[in-house]
């Protein structure tokens, strides 16, 4: 079986390498670290999770043993699609470099260019940027990259996803065509493809796992749910507590702004929960991601440009609160667990609108996907309340008649979101309709529905006596399941209330 003692590393590098605890080297590092000792270009496709970062950081801190780094000139560039990705590049090396006095600069965004320009003025011998950054040094005139050796272009895909191909071919053009090139991707879409074709000479090609394909150690499941926001939410909820072995997961959104919402929501339902989304500060993300790797927080919920390539060890479950518009981010998002070997879960939440791109990801990873729960067939037939809110969203969109009336309903579906799907245990039904019981006992309203003034009934229910600023900004909100249980039903209370109402 191969080693690391055999692949050519320094011994310096060796030293750290044993020092973190790694003997076997994995496919990725066993494949690309030879050559690219011996200056061949690479070209990597290895899904995040493989030990990809280590082959080229490792052979990268050997060839830098030689030679010193000069003033605005760095000797290699690593280009990161993201600031996370790009700051854990930078923990790599300080991980395998600290028995070298290499001085490492990381160019991100969100940190001052006086403090970055300091680094730059006394030599880097590594710089890791992401591409925008760089450019804005290299206008700025305060950076040469006639001196680079070594360029790293690494989650190629994702940099093409991001719309920064433009960007990292201004920047080739700044350095010497004599450089080595070390390019990685997770899939080698065409446009990547022309790319590589043209970065790289006579690359050595690895590849470590069937293209676009899953870790074997990770389960994967679909689970199937009603569509709209509230039920997956009660779903995801459901899904997470039934998760015996639920050490740490990260929840996946398709938007930003879902983002957002669901970390409210699950915050509120009591669960230790963090969010990661572009429109954070640098200080927040990287609070966020250090708080969940100390397992300060148990879940994190984010996007897939935010959490793009985290090297987040020991993921125990990854769910997908939106099935990924683009079949490669299952594969990207699949890939926060089962690293390295080790086993995972990952559940994704399917409804009826989705069955395309469901379609898309089993074509790519080229497997069905189980269903953890039936399929959409053995879900429960939607209850009233939802097919009455969709034919009120037809006549919103007719022309919003009935807005004050879909409050109602929503109020409605705040009760009846609970339905589990088939396969996951829940009483929250039952405690809901208790909680509202109890509301409406203490606190002495009328118990006529407000089927006379449906408007009436939504705004001017009272506020319980504990009711803070918070829950007033969100009692309204539409398609927030958060909020104190509404009193008013609009027109459409359902049967069971109006029983529990008189009782
Ligand atoms: P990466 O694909 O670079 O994001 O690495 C994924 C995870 O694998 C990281 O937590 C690394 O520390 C870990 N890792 C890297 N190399 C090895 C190795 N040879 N053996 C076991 N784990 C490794």
């Amino acid at each position: 079986m191969t080693t690391f003692a055999d692949l050519g590393l320094s011994p310096k590098v060796l030293s750290a390498v044993t020092d973190s605890g790694y003997t076997i080297p994995t496919p990725i590092q066993a494949g690309a670290i030879p050559p690219a000792l011996a200056r061949r270009d690479i070209l990597g496709i290895a899904q995040t999770g493989t030990g990809k970062t280590a082959s080229f950081v490792l052979p990268m801190l050997t060839l830098l043993e030689k030679g010193r780094a000069r003033a605005r000139m760095p000797r290699t560039l690593i280009l990161e699609p993201t600031r996370e990705l790009a700051a854990q590049v930078a923990e790599n090396f300080e991980k395998y470099g600290k028995n070298h006095k290499l001085n490492v600069a990381l160019l991100i965004g969100g940190v001052s260019f006086d403090e970055q320009d300091r680094k730059l003025e006394r030599g880097a011998d590594v710089l890791i940027c992401t591409p925008g950054r760089l450019l804005d040094h290299c206008e700025r005139g305060k950076l040469l990259m006639t001196g680079v050796e070594i360029l790293v272009i690494d989650e190629a895909d994702r940099m093409l996803d991001m719309g920064f191909i433009p960007d990292i071919e201004r920047i080739a053009k700044l350095i010497p065509f004599t450089r080595q090139t070390l390019f990685f991707s997770a899939t080698m879409p065409p446009e990547i493809q022309k790319l590589a074709d043209r970065f790289l000479q006579n690359p050595e090609r690895v590849e470590v796992s069937v293209r676009s394909s899953t870790a074997t150690t990770v389960t994967q499941r679909l689970v199937a749910t009603h569509s709209k926001d509230y039920e997956k939410r009660a779903t995801l909820r459901d899904l997470i507590r039934a998760q015996e072995d639920l050490k740490n997961a990260i929840i996946f959104c398709n938007r930003k702004v879902d983002v957002a919402d669901l970390f409210r929501s699950l915050d509120r339902h009591g669960f230790s929960v963090g969010a990661l989304h572009g429109d954070m500060d640098q200080r927040s993300r990287t609070t966020m991601l250090a708080n969940f790797k100390e397992n300060k927080l148990t879940l994190l919920v984010a996007s897939d440009v935010a959490a793009r390539g985290l090297d987040i060890p020991d993921v125990s479950h990854v769910f997908n609160f939106d099935v990924p518009i683009h079949a490669e981010d299952y594969v990207h998002r699949i890939g926060r667990t089962g690293r390295a070997g080790r086993s995972g879960a990952a559940f994704t939440l399917v409804s009826k609108r989705d069955g395309k791109f469901v379609d898309a990801i089993e074509k790519l990873i080229d497997r069905k996907v189980e269903w953890l729960n039936g399929g959409l067939d053995a879900l429960p037939p939607q209850a009233e309340g939802e097919e009455r809110e969709q034919r009120s969203r037809s006549g919103r969109e007719r022309g919003g008649r009935d807005r004050d009336r879909s409050r109602g309903r929503k109020g409605e579906a705040r009760v009846t979101e609970t339905r589990p799907a088939p396969g996951i245990e829940t009483s929250e039904t039952e405690e809901k309709v208790e909680a509202v019981k109890a509301e409406r006992k203490t606190e002495g309203r009328p118990q006529t529905p407000a089927r006379s003034n449906p408007r009436a009934a939504n705004h001017a229910a009272p506020r319980p006596a504990n009711d803070d600023n918070r829950d007033r900004r969100n009692r309204y909100r539409r398609d927030d399941d958060d909020g104190p249980t509404p009193l008013g039903f609009g027109d459409e209370i359902p049967a069971f209330m109006l029983i529990a109402g008189k009782a």
